[in-house]
């Protein structure tokens, strides 16, 4: 495994952490904003060819990439064995395994 590509990986997700913990601030001033922080996030993973850190793939819109704040742009509710995410937004749905415990 190159050591080079697991830094900047490391380093690429201590700032696309820092990124959405900005957009999560600053959401409720300024949602366009927010959506900026989270297509910046995406451009440095995609750099380095990270996968988005788990939980924070559910925190925006896959299809709109808009930064997504439960009960403000975004519904969840469960099905089965899912969870599912309606963007408010772009009215698009994302589902992922229900977490187990
Ligand atoms: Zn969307």
């Amino acid at each position: 495994m190159a050591i080079g590509k697991t830094k900047s990986q490391e380093i690429a997700r201590e700032r696309v952490k820092e990124l959405f913990e900005q957009a999560e601030e600053i959401f409720s001033k300024d949602t366009k904003l927010a959506d900026r922080y989270v297509n910046l996030a995406r451009k440095i993973a995609m750099k380095v060819n990270l996968k988005m850190p788990r939980g924070l793939n559910r925190k925006f819109c896959k299809y709109c990439y808009s930064f997504l704040k439960q009960g403000i742009n975004c519904r969840v509710r469960t099905q089965k064995h899912n969870v599912v995410y309606s963007c408010l937004v772009c009215n698009k749905h994302m589902r992922f395994p229900l977490a187990r415990k």
